[in-house]
């Protein structure tokens, strides 16, 4: 039995994904067979398509705090003028209440406009995120929009870069998007990458997030961050450690329409189609 401390590989959760569809893919593309096929260049252009939805989205985020904060400040001084001017008239100061209503009316009608105007981007947004299929929520990071830096865990010895994360009721949540068919149930292979990422997630936010989720073209699964997928995403990371000591990595399933959706099939000398 070989030790596993004594193998140093710090996977990213892309490479446990990989190794997650199949231990022999994963040996390929770490000694160079580049993903090839429509399902790489699909996920590329996904990716890329959903980053410029997600821009746009929070554009139109920020317009609309904008304008509601700014009807709010106009709304709060349209009332300090109006009690002014109450207290004018109750003075009998008449040479100014009217200036004073003027300007107290100019500014509610000011704000109603700039409320109209933030309602309407509103919309817009929610428009766009439920067409886009972004899930909702404030944003904390996109690897979509922006490069965002690579998250590590010594402990475990991980790297990662989530999609983008998302401030939820489960606390800081990581979003992984995948592009091709939407299944039924998430594949396992998601399920551990998503799973480096809560890891991830935990030790740099220094709170555990409840749970993830897997967006497919056709719907959002909600992975939780139990135990189980705990032990399950440790077990592969040794699975992974002993390859490498190994020194090779072979076929560990026997479905050939896996292979057929294999990226590195070409490269591969173990595909069973
Ligand atoms: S073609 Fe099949 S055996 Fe080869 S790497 Fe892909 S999934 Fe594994």
């Amino acid at each position: 039995m070989l030790s596993m401390a004594l193998v140093r590989l710090v996977p990213s959760a892309k490479e446990v994904e990989q190794f997650g569809y199949c231990a022999h893919n994963w040996w390929l593309a770490r000694h160079g067979a580049g993903g090839q096929g429509a399902a790489s260049e699909r996920g590329i252009a996904a990716h890329s398509a959903l980053g410029k939805e997600q821009g746009l989205i929070e554009g139109e985020k920020r317009e609309y705090r904008s304008a509601i904060a700014w009807a709010s400040r106009g709304l709060m001084v349209a009332a300090s003028v109006t009690f002014l001017t109450v207290e004018l008239l109750y003075l009998n100061a008449t040479t100014y209440h009217l200036l004073f209503l003027t300007t107290a009316l100019v500014l509610v009608a000011g704000s109603g406009a700039l409320l109209v105007i933030g309602l309407i981007a509103q919309a817009d947004y929610r428009r766009r995120q439920q067409e886009a299929g972004v899930v909702p929520g404030r944003l904390l990071a996109s690897d979509l929009t922006q490069h965002t830096p690579m998250l590590q865990d010594t402990a475990w010895d991980l790297t990662g870069r989530p999609d983008y994360i998302l401030q939820t009721n489960g606390g800081p949540t990581p979003v992984e998007v995948k592009s091709g068919h939407t299944p039924e149930h998430p594949h396992h292979s998601h399920v551990l990458q998503l799973g480096c990422y809560l890891r991830l997630v935990e030790v740099g936010q220094g709170r555990r997030p409840a749970y993830g989720m897997l967006q497919y073209p056709d719907g959002v699964f909600r992975v939780d961050w139990t135990p189980a997928l705990e032990a399950d995403l440790k077990t592969t990371l040794e699975r992974m450690r002993a390859a490498e000591a190994a020194g090779k990595a072979d076929r560990d399933h026997e479905q050939a329409g896996r292979c057929r959706g294999c990226a590195r099939r070409t490269a591969c000398d173990q595909r069973l189609a």
